[in-house]
């Protein structure tokens, strides 16, 4: 129990963070997954058009998770790296 929760933290401090250029928001580098994403997000910001909630995860939803809308949920902005 004690190992693994000291290989967790090992693993995330290898992880670098910085903020995104164009929401402010912090992100993180997994360096042999997705690449720079939003901490609690995804490579892109996604934003639905009818609730008006913004978010994401890796690898992106197809539906609204607030509301279920599928036709206007749209990619906000892709993450930039300061
Ligand atoms: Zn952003
Ligand atoms: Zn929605």
């Amino acid at each position: 129990m004690v190992m693994m929760l000291l290989k967790l933290k090992m693993e995330q401090s290898k992880n670098k963070v910085a903020t995104c250029k164009r929401c402010g928001q912090p992100i993180v580098f997994y360096p042999n997954d997705a690449g720079w994403v939003h901490k609690d997000g995804g490579v892109y910001v996604q934003k639905c058009l009818k609730c008006g909630w913004t978010g994401g995860k890796v690898g992106s939803y197809q539906k609204c998770p607030n509301c279920g809308e599928s036709k206007r949920l749209i990619d906000d902005h892709y993450v930039q790296p300061h």
